[in-house]
């Protein structure tokens, strides 16, 4: 979604949540201002390209918890060519063998779910581990703050980045 200055205005302090309930897309809002609304990601980077983009949850409800969220905005799975739900869904299996192999979780979950009157597709990878029970409280764990960890970034981003040269 495009937005207009007066928008980018009107709009500029609200949260993703209050975003979303006035019709306004959180994920194009923030990238429309630069990273206003989910602030600096550069290191939460994973992946870019003119599809997609690839990062770790800047309040994660587990280490490693990360998304994949289209380029263009698409409300929804629903929204997009099959030609993209492709590509995210290649690429959510090269992440989650990355996740577990880098930050040792026993599984990755993988749910998508993009509700309110405004949201943008986008899918989540949610890792759990050894010591943590089976079943779908995993989903709802709750969020904690991003740790940045350079070197396990680096070594997601190359298997990503190497899977991502050979992608068609
Ligand atoms: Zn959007």
């Amino acid at each position: 979604m495009e937005y207009s200055k007066e928008i980018i205005e009107k709009y500029y302090d609200y949260s993703p949540k209050d975003l979303v309930d006035a019709g306004i897309c959180p994920t194009c809002f923030d990238r429309a201002t630069g990273g206003h609304v989910f602030g600096d990601d550069s290191k939460n980077r994973i992946y870019e390209d003119a599809d997609i983009d690839c990062l770790f949850v800047g309040n994660p409800r587990a280490d490693g918890h990360a998304i994949i969220s289209t380029k263009q905005h698409f409300h929804d799975m629903s929204e997009a060519t099959d030609e993209i739900n492709k590509k995210i869904v290649c690429f959510t299996k090269q992440l989650m063998l990355a996740i577990k192999e880098v930050f040792g979780c026993e599984r990755v979950y993988f749910c998508t779910m993009s509700d309110g009157p405004m949201n943008h597709y986008h899918v989540q990878l949610i890792p759990r581990y050894a010591f943590e029970e089976r079943g779908s409280r995993n989903f709802v764990k709750p969020r904690k703050e991003y740790v940045y960890d350079k070197e396990k970034l680096e070594k997601v981003k190359n298997i990503i980045e190497n899977f991502a040269k050979n992608y068609k």
